[in-house]
């Protein structure tokens, strides 16, 4: 495991970085606070410290609390160093965010113990900050084709709309649907179908650009979201995904498989205040179904069109 050691006194932190490597650490040096400030700061910085309390610089207790206030994942443990053994310092370094101490000189026997209680912490949490992290994904992507899943580009398309308010931007909405989809299941059977999917899908996402959003909405159906696209842009977009999925074979265990896909798309705009994603969706299923009506194979923009709210119904006869 890697580790920092800071520590500006030289035979101190030779003693230190010898006993370390001893026991088979992977040791980082700093030899004052500015140092150790720097290999803190680096993304990929040791998630094992041990610092000094006094140094040039920054001391140990200032390092501990600008790693706190980085709030870093996964966690950094720090083992303060001191030569104090006044009761009032230990708490001060403590309440900085350090998660032990060390009275200096130590004894290399309590150094050993406690490193590895350290280590025992960092491995833990590296651990559940995977497990975490694999939860996350396993919530928000969809297993056959790694795009997003239903729950989660509504989810952006709601987020996007907001924003489209906030900073008078558009945002342009495709749905698309792969064309006679059941023939190629029923011709070559479902796991070549998941293989045609899984390659319209990254067909999809590499047609679109990283800030663009692009998820399966149910089986062989998918919505993208355009940040900042306004009709023009969203059309073009629209285009380029149903030329990039008809424009050559799909290679599958079963042979090559042409496939084409129809295409609804709308936006929204700075006017279009009262927008909610129901209504965008709505419109791009109604362009969707144009096209699939147009014989296929083709993308149909339509504009949203206001539907007012019914009237609340009044009561007031009932309630004279
Ligand atoms: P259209 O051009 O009108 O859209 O015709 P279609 O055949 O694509 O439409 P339909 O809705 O009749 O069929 C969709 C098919 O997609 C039926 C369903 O079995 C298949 N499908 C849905 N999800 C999956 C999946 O995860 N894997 C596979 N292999 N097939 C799927
Ligand atoms: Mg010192
Ligand atoms: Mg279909
Ligand atoms: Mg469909």
């Amino acid at each position: 495991m890697r580790v920092l050691i800071a520590e500006d006194t030289i035979i101190s932190r030779h003693l230190l970085e010898a006993t370390l490597r001893k026991w088979g650490y992977d040791v980082l040096v700093a030899c004052d606070g500015v140092q150790a400030k720097d290999i803190l700061l680096r993304e990929d910085s040791p998630r094992l410290a041990v610092l000094d309390w006094m140094m040039p610089g920054f001391t140990g207790p200032d390092l501990c609390k600008l790693v706190r206030q980085l709030k870093r994942e996964p966690y950094t443990y720090i083992l303060l160093l001191t030569s104090r053994s006044l009761k009032g310092d230990l708490i001060e370094g403590m309440e900085a965010g350090a998660d032990d101490y060390l009275v200096k000189p130590f004894d290399e026997h309590e150094l050993k113990v406690r490193l590895r209680a350290g280590r025992r912490i960092v491995e833990l949490n590296a651990e559940l900050f995977e497990i975490r992290e694999s939860l996350r994904e396993q919530a928000t992507r969809d297993s056959l084709t790694g795009l997003w899943n239903r729950h989660a580009i509504l989810e952006i398309l709601a987020r996007e709309l907001e924003r489209t308010r906030r900073e008078a931007k558009p945002v342009g909405l495709i749905m698309l649907d792969l064309d006679h989809f059941k023939r190629i299941n029923d011709g070559y059977g479902h796991l070549t179908g998941d293989q045609v999917l899984r390659e319209s899908s990254a067909r999809m996402q590499m047609s679109v650009r990283a800030y663009d959003a692009v998820g399966r909405y149910g089986g062989e159906e998918f919505l993208i979201v355009l940040p900042g696209c306004d009709a023009v842009a969203t059309e073009q977009q629209a285009e380029r995904i149903r030329r990039v999925i008809a424009s050559s074979p799909i290679p599958t265990c079963t042979g090559e498989i042409r496939l084409t896909a129809s295409v609804g798309a709308t936006v929204a705009v700075e006017s279009d205040y009262a927008t909610n994603p129901e209504r965008m969706l709505r419109t791009a299923d109604l362009a969707l179904y144009d096209a699939k009506g147009r014989g296929r194979n083709c993308v149909t923009f339509r504009r949203l069109h206001y539907v007012p709210e019914p009237e609340p119904e009044t009561e007031s006869f009932l309630s004279a």
